[in-house]
């Protein structure tokens, strides 16, 4: 059981780690470049981020949900994360045009980190994950 709440405790981690990364990249990059435009010759971040953030974040997403849900029987944690890797999908493979991507990911993954970090809270109340 022990092995098996800290696997839980690492992909709720992985997950909530991947949307910060985004939101670095979505908001934090653009102004850093915006304000040293020099630096755009410098970072290069490739226009499939988001499909890999997504690759990365919707398996280990759903493991970490799916076993959570199975533990506390709660269900906001998945109400709340699927809508945001919904916009996660729709923003890296049907958005039509950069800012679109952006006014998707953004809200995506703030609600995929509040799920998990949902998910987390309701695990420790239910017992599962000593801190
Ligand atoms: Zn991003």
């Amino acid at each position: 059981m022990k092995a098996l709440s800290s696997r839980q405790q690492l992909f709720d981690g992985l997950a909530i780690g991947a949307s910060f990364i985004c939101l670095i990249h979505c908001l934090a990059l653009p102004l850093l470049i915006m304000l040293l435009p020099a630096l755009a010759a410098y970072m290069v971040v490739p226009d499939s981020f988001h499909v890999w953030a997504l690759v990365f974040a919707a398996p280990v997403s759903l493991l970490a949900l799916s076993a959570g849900y199975r533990r506390h029987r709660g269900a906001n944690p998945l109400l709340i994360a699927l809508p945001g890797l919904a916009l996660m999908a729709i923003g890296a493979l049907a958005a039509p045009s950069q800012w679109m991507e952006t006014a998707l990911t953004v809200p995506g993954v703030l609600l995929l980190a509040i799920g998990h970090a949902l998910n987390w809270h309701k695990l420790r109340l239910a017992g599962q994950i000593r801190s």
